[in-house]
């Protein structure tokens, strides 16, 4: 058997371009009021490291092709805690502004938590505060990490149904293995998660009829932790020594024993920013409907 490859490009393209449709059709529907403002994102990095100096132009430009307003923040490696919270602040109560995301890492001598819950949970687009946290986990509506919402989308796009079946997890992170175990109980799966405490692995992933893979591992899950005819969803992405990027599925031996499988990259990579955007529209509709 050869799996069905799940293209995330073409199914991020699909959803962006729905997104600059909805986009298109408000300027046309409010270009003649003054009080209109378009969505927008802001985004803070800290520092000038290089990987988050690619993710965050990846941001701004994904922003701009759907019509997004993007507000970028680049602050010295030296930004005081007070500094960065005093920006938080004001982009809270920017108008202009319906998702603030501050782009991990931060330097050592910030504290990432109290900056996840200086931002308001309204902007809150990486869905990273306590609050939407607490509301996924209640199954109420919120805002949802991107990449978990993305695994999601691309599982929805085979139109299998997901209730009642067998998803194993394998990562417990709280941006990644927490919320998308979350969103698959929320979806009727029955779901197990797994970790690197976990005893015989791979006949944990065996019984999975979705694996989902987080771990962070290049090439961890072979064809032996795969059920035949099982969806596989690689989230992993690592640099590897020849300099390049590798998911955490050994993608030749699974493609031949998986029903349908992401690749890396192209897979879930793409679906991240394309679900920033549509968390950042929905963020916005709730803020300006409710204004
Ligand atoms: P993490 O390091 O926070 O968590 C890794 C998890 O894997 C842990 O819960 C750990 O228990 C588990 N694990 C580690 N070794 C294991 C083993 N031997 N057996 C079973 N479980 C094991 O990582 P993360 O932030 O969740 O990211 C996971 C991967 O996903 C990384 O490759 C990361 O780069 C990638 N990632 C991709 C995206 C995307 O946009 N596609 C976004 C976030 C993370």
């Amino acid at each position: 058997m050869s799996a069905v490859i799940i293209s995330g490009k073409a199914i991020s393209d699909e959803i962006r371009n729905g997104i600059a449709e909805e986009v298109r059709l408000l300027y046309e529907a409010r270009r003649r009021d003054p009080a209109f403002v378009p969505p927008g994102l802001a985004v803070i990095q800290v520092g000038a490291d290089p990987a988050s100096s690619i993710y965050v132009n990846n941001k701004k430009k994904a922003c701009e092709q759907v019509g997004f307003m993007s507000f970028g923040y680049s602050l010295e490696e030296d930004t005081t805690m007070e500094e960065l919270l005093d920006l938080i602040d004001t982009l809270n109560r920017d108008p202009r502004v319906h998702g603030i995301l501050c782009q991990l890492p931060l330097p050592k001598h910030l504290d990432e938590f109290a900056v996840i819950c200086a931002i308001t949970p309204e902007k809150d687009v990486d869905g990273f505060h306590p609050v939407n946290k607490g509301l996924l986990s209640i199954g109420r509506e919120c805002l949802v990490s991107c990449t978990p919402l993305g695994c999601l989308a691309l599982l929805k796009s085979l139109q299998i149904p997901i209730a009642g079946k067998q998803c194993v997890v394998v990562g417990r992170s709280n941006i990644v293995g927490k919320p998308v175990a979350q969103l698959m109980l929320g979806e009727n799966a029955t779901v197990t998660m797994a970790h690197s405490r976990t005893t015989d692995l791979p006949a944990v992933c065996k019984n999975a009829d979705i694996l989902i893979a987080a771990i962070g591992k290049p090439g961890f899950i072979t064809a032996d932790y795969v059920k035949p005819g099982a969806i596989v969803i690689d989230v992993g992405i690592n640099r590897c020594e020849d300099n390049k990027i590798r998911g955490d599925v050994d993608f030749a031996s699974v493609v031949e024993v998986a029903s349908a499988v992401t690749p890396v990259p192209g897979g879930v990579g793409p679906m991240t920013i394309t679900m920033l955007l549509k968390n950042t529209l929905t963020a916005y509709k709730k803020i300006t409907e409710g204004s």
